[in-house]
């Protein structure tokens, strides 16, 4: 029995589901899973370590953002062109 070390059927499907997963934290996140759905990516996120990571990238948009809009919210108050209105 040969196999190609290029790539197997295996690892390839792993890193689909790992995709699919990454979809999933990010519905996790958005808070729109239901509870079997929230279990499931929690288990994973106890032991990957790639999409804890992308959990952390996730907050970390997520407050930019935040502070992005609290910003343009900030620059509208002074904005003297709106001051015209
Ligand atoms: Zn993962």
């Amino acid at each position: 029995m040969q196999r190609s070390s290029g790539w197997d059927l295996d690892s390839l499907q792993r890193e689909w589901a790992h995709e699919e997963m990454q979809h999933l934290v990010l519905e996790y996140f958005a808070g729109t899973l239901d509870y079997d759905m929230h279990k499931v990516v929690e288990e994973h996120l106890s032991h990957c370590g790639a999409c804890r990571e992308f959990m952390v990238f996730l907050r970390r948009l997520h407050s930019a953002l935040v502070a992005l809009d609290a910003d343009r919210h900030n620059t509208c108050v002074h904005n003297p062109v709106e001051g015209r209105v």
